[in-house]
């Protein structure tokens, strides 16, 4: 699933990245309305987004690497900034 065009210096938009953010644990709030079969339960008792064996959130559309429930995403899911502090320091670990 690696993308030799991903580059952590370089800007990044969605369309091109292998949704790297969605490997993240995404803690589910109150307010969201993500179907059951999609979460789970940390031994701490926090409600998040399920992953599969490679670590990304059972959500992503495989095929095309991006968002499968991208109406109803969870509210971590739409702070995330494209290309801000946090994209960056997650593409900078993944292409090390
Ligand atoms: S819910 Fe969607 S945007 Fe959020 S981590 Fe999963 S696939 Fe990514």
């Amino acid at each position: 699933m690696t993308n030799p065009g991903v580059k952590a210096t370089a800007s990044a938009h969605c369309s091109t990245c292998d949704a790297l953010c969605c490997r993240l644990t995404v803690v589910l709030q109150p307010e969201d309305n993500v179907p059951s079969h999609l979460t789970t339960y940390l031994d701490s008792g926090l409600h998040v987004m399920a992953r599969d064996q490679e670590g990304w959130c059972v959500a992503v559309d495989g095929s095309h690497m991006n968002c499968g429930i991208y109406e109803s995403r969870p509210t971590v899911c739409r702070r995330f900034v494209m290309n801000g502090p946090y994209c960056k320091a997650v593409r900078a670990e993944y292409t090390k």
